[in-house]
């Protein structure tokens, strides 16, 4: 699943390429996936609108269309948005076609087409929970360690659990925490509310470093993920716990752990994350 890094790659790989694109014709060959409007009005709407700017919201995509329309995608587990010169093949799993007035255009792909997509106005964010309540993203001015250290204080559930609710802060998924929690030597079943105040700055300070490096790495690829020009991004290969399951670790050389914690997989260093607190690698 794309997480911040990967939709921030997509956003501005896709900005060079659509911006001030007029949408000549839809194809919408899964109409279910448009959540709002109708597929009818969606594609009534959509077609000669112009693209103005594109913008991220954690993993979300806003397409901002002229006549203050919002087009916004989530790409969910296998979505992919490529975009295509006349004559280029299309991807087989291609569920949506936006051909703009000169020939180019841009295909929404998705394998289990579990991705969504609306058309808004600005006004009609509330249409899309998961957006209009989403918490603030690292590397903004709203992500300070103050918001986290607010945040966990008073959670008793897991900090990997926490650090995974959108609605606490937007755009982290699976990869950027368990990587994030390794770095900072807490283990992620720990409850937030137990983490020391030094513990929270390591966390905070980690947190937007392995966001920061995912993007300049150009994402990670575990399974679909593509940017728009359909390549690969390079961060899997800078991944210090994240798919390594007994594997050494490179900050001590334990053999990396791998459990269950919020319902998702999760992998740890049992040596730098222990149960308790204590003192971390630097
Ligand atoms: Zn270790």
């Amino acid at each position: 699943m794309p997480e911040m890094p990967e939709v921030e790659i997509i956003r501005r790989a896709l900005a060079g390429q659509i911006i001030g694109k007029t949408v000549q014709s839809i194809d919408l060959r899964l109409p279910r996936l448009i959540k709002w409007p109708s597929a009818e009005t969606f594609q009534q709407s959509v077609v000669g609108r112009t693209i103005t700017s594109v913008e991220r919201r954690g993993k979300y995509l806003i397409f901002h269309l002229d006549e203050e329309l919002l087009l916004v995608v989530h790409l969910r587990m296998t979505g992919r948005l490529i975009y295509v010169m006349p004559g280029m093949p299309h991807d087989k799993y291609t569920r949506v076609i936006f051909t703009f007035t000169d020939d180019h255009a841009l295909l929404y792909a998705d394998t289990r087409t579990l991705g969504t997509l609306y058309l808004i106005t600005p006004e009609e964010l509330w249409r899309i929970g998961g957006l209009n309540a989403m918490g603030p993203e690292p590397l903004s001015p709203e992500f300070t360690g103050e918001y986290l250290q607010s945040i966990a204080a008073n959670y008793r559930g897991t900090v990997k659990g926490l650090l995974l609710n959108q609605k606490a802060i937007g755009g982290l998924g699976n990869i950027y925490v368990d990587e994030s929690l390794h770095l900072s030597g807490i283990h992620p079943s720990r409850s937030g509310n137990s983490l020391s105040g030094e513990e929270i700055d390591r966390l905070y300070t980690r947190i937007n470093q392995v966001i920061s490096e995912g993007i300049q790495h150009g994402g990670t690829t575990v399974r679909d993920y593509r940017n728009s020009n359909g390549q690969s991004g390079g961060h899997q290969h800078h991944l210090h716990v994240y798919g390594r399951k007994n594997q050494a670790c490179l900050l001590c050389g334990c053999l990396i752990a791998k459990t269950e914690v919020a319902g998702r997989g999760t992998h740890y260093c049992p040596s730098c994350q222990p149960q308790g607190c204590k003192p971390v690698h630097t």
